[in-house]
């Protein structure tokens, strides 16, 4: 089967006021799976925001394409990009900013329905009762505001709110990362309940890689605008090749102490270079512990190193 969504050498770049170019998101190549989670990993900075909303097209890409459902999404038009909108939905990083203080919850999460002329009247009320229970609240929540609710509670809200116009995918771009850790695996829970019921597919965006290696069918590394490695969470895990996944890798602390052993500690030097002014060569190489002197010379190409195994180092 085609993948749901195939992202080709995906760009996005801001020109800043001084005429110098942010290259945000900077050549793009990866493709998802029908009902997978796809995990995109990065420090914050890198792009991984940028490049999800770039992908459901918040943001006009520079160049490249986003292909989903076999269909350019830069190029739909009148039907067919109201149904792209209905069928790819985000879910926000800050569940505060996301909400809207002056709609009560109901019509928060009817708004969508409404656009898309859904339903009316009776069954537009029971669909959002049912949405409501879908995410573990109820329906005496309808008629309150955001500000009534919790952190959890809140993100709760903007997951209904997206599953309201029934879409395939959903990109959630760090859902958990403003919550309390204590309903931080809940949320996760949730949304993987909400995947095996409804076939959803999710692009996972986080800066936290201990947390998505475990919810992640395959992840993506971004460094400074690039993917540097793709693989599946399982081998990504067990045998990453690209030395910045290693150093992300080593630094999440493991229960064992013989792995931890084993697992070679890789401290990074130095800050990450700003994306308006990135280092010649690699990427990588002014934190890179590996680097060689062909790091500087040239950009190592992103290629399969092993099959379904996509890494970009001059080692390999
Ligand atoms: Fe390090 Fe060189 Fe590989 Fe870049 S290409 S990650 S600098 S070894
Ligand atoms: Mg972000």
């Amino acid at each position: 089967e085609a993948p749901i969504l195939e992202v080709k050498n995906l760009r996005k770049h801001f020109q800043l006021k001084d005429n110098r170019t942010l290259k945000a998101v900077d050549g793009l190549n990866f493709s998802i799976n029908r009902g997978e989670t796809f995990g995109l990993v990065g420090e914050s900075g890198c792009g991984k925001s940028t490049a999800g909303r770039t992908i459901i097209r918040l943001y006009e890409a520079s160049e490249g394409q986003v292909i989903f459902n076999g269909k350019d999404v830069g190029k739909l038009k009148g039907d067919d990009r109201l149904k792209f909108n209905r069928e790819m939905q985000m879910v926000f990083q800050d569940p505060y900013a996301s909400l809207n203080p002056r709609m009560t919850v109901g019509k928060i999460i009817a708004e969508g329905i409404d656009i898309h002329k859904l339903y009316t009247g009776k069954k537009r009320t029971d669909r959002v009762h049912q949405l409501l229970h879908a995410v573990g609240l109820n329906e005496e929540h309808a008629g309150r505001f955001p500000h009534e609710f919790s952190g959890g509670q809140r993100q709760r809200i903007g997951i209904a709110r997206a599953l309201a116009i029934e879409p395939q995918f959903i990109i959630a771009d760090e859902p958990i990362s403003a919550l309390d850790v204590s309903v931080q695996a809940q949320v996760v829970n949730l949304f993987k309940n909400l995947q095996r019921e409804h076939g959803l597919t999710y692009l996972f965006i986080a800066h936290d890689l201990a947390m998505i290696k475990h919810i992640s069918d395959r992840i993506g590394v971004m460094y400074l605008g690039k993917l540097v490695e793709v693989a599946a969470a399982s081998t990504l895990n067990a045998k990453p090749l690209h030395p910045y996944t290693q150093s992300l890798l080593s630094a999440i602390p493991i229960p064992d102490p013989e792995i931890q052993k084993s697992r070679e500690r890789v401290i990074l030097q130095g800050e990450i270079p700003s994306p308006v002014n990135p280092p010649s060569g690699c990427p990588f190489r002014t934190r890179c512990p590996k680097a060689m002197p062909e790091c500087a010379a040239s950009m190592p190409a992103f290629k399969e190193i092993e099959p379904g195994h996509f890494a970009a180092c001059h080692l390999y």
